[in-house]
């Protein structure tokens, strides 16, 4: 897992391990084996499933990709999960069928992974990712992740239990990909790659410098209206004393993801967020290795290791367990467990 910014004077607050973890079911202990209350709920976790019904293969980065296999992970993370009697929801960051899916087979793949997740016995909140969009327009996509909402975006939010609120972002609502092509939100993504990325191909980062490397066409940005929606419910959850847990595809924070990887707006978000102290974690996805920071303002960031990249017979899932005063992540196999506590309350 990728730890990056390790100066940060926050970063002995958070603890990462890298145990090939058995916890008993629901235990009162945390990922480090340190006894503690129970937890007031728990949920699953996964990440970049990507399947498709082709042959393994390679990133343009040269990782290998296992596409048949990744259902395989999936089908076991929703296996574990039953047998947790206070997982009350599964979050899946996005990314549920690869780009090199044949176009023909779309939708049929998408129901099928769709169909693993339903397996678990309580409710899924996925998101989009720029995979996912690859293969289906918002206007097919959203009805089969069950994702409603108003004129096709893709953000919401939902509170589990009274002191705690999940926001689910939409990071590809300024995007090139999934709307039509001249729709305005298409159309604000392609001006402003053009006025950040000279690149004649738009998904090339070449001589693009530092976190202006993320100016990529598979990336997106969140939009001004959705920004505004947000603000909303951070100002709600505030006056309701709710602790906020963010999640999104695309990651938030340089320290935690590679620049190629991070939201065009990360910036302007979490100024956003910073503006409030609610927000405790923020879950992303996208970023395949995974990752993990601190920030100035004590704000968790948690990239999560991708259950695509898992040679056949590994596995990268995960149980969250919620506490009042921190969020333990206990990873199983490859993606690594964390302990987050908050650093005020
Ligand atoms: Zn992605």
């Amino acid at each position: 897992m990728k730890r990056k910014c390790q100066e940060s004077e926050n970063s002995n607050r958070g603890q990462v391990s890298y145990p090939k973890v058995l916890i008993e079911r629901d235990a009162m202990v945390s990922s480090t084996g340190v006894a503690t209350a129970q937890p007031l709920f728990s949920f699953g976790l996964i990440s970049d499933v990507q399947y498709a019904d082709i042959p393994d293969g390679r990133s343009f980065l040269g990782v290998p990709r296992y596409y048949r296999h990744s259902i395989l992970v999936l089908q076991r993370a929703v296996k574990e999960w039953n047998t947790h009697q206070k997982h009350k929801f599964v979050i899946n960051l996005g990314d549920i069928v690869d780009g090199f899916c044949p176009k023909d087979q779309s939708i049929n793949a998408v129901k099928k992974v769709v169909d693993e997740f339903e397996m678990f016995r309580g409710p899924v909140y996925h998101m989009i990712g720029n995979h996912c969009l690859y293969n289906l327009p918002r206007s097919k996509l959203l009805p089969l992740l069950k994702i409603q909402t108003l004129d096709g975006h893709a953000y919401y939010d939902f509170s589990p239990v009274p002191d705690y609120r999940f926001v689910v972002l939409d990071t590809y609502d300024i995007s090139a990909i999934g709307w039509p092509q001249d729709h305005p939100r298409a159309l604000e993504a392609m001006q402003l790659l053009r006025e950040k990325n000279p690149n004649e191909d738009k998904n090339s980062p070449t001589n693009l410098v530092g976190v202006e490397r993320r100016f990529l066409m598979f990336n997106g940005g969140v939009g001004k209206e959705q920004m505004e929606w947000l603000d909303g419910v951070l100002q709600d959850a505030t006056k309701l004393k709710q602790k906020v847990v963010v999640s999104s595809h695309l990651p938030l924070d340089p320290c935690a993801a590679t620049e190629e990887a991070l939201l065009w707006n990360y910036d302007e978000v979490m100024n956003l967020i910073h503006k409030y102290n609610c927000v405790k974690v923020c879950l992303a996805g996208h970023d395949h290795k995974g990752g993990y920071s601190i920030d100035s303002h004590g704000v968790h960031h948690r990239v999560l290791e991708a259950a695509l990249e898992c040679p056949p017979g590994t596995d990268a899932f995960g149980s969250v367990y919620v506490y009042d005063d921190r969020i333990s992540l206990v990873g199983i196999d490859r993606m690594a467990s964390t302990d987050m506590y908050f650093s005020h309350q």
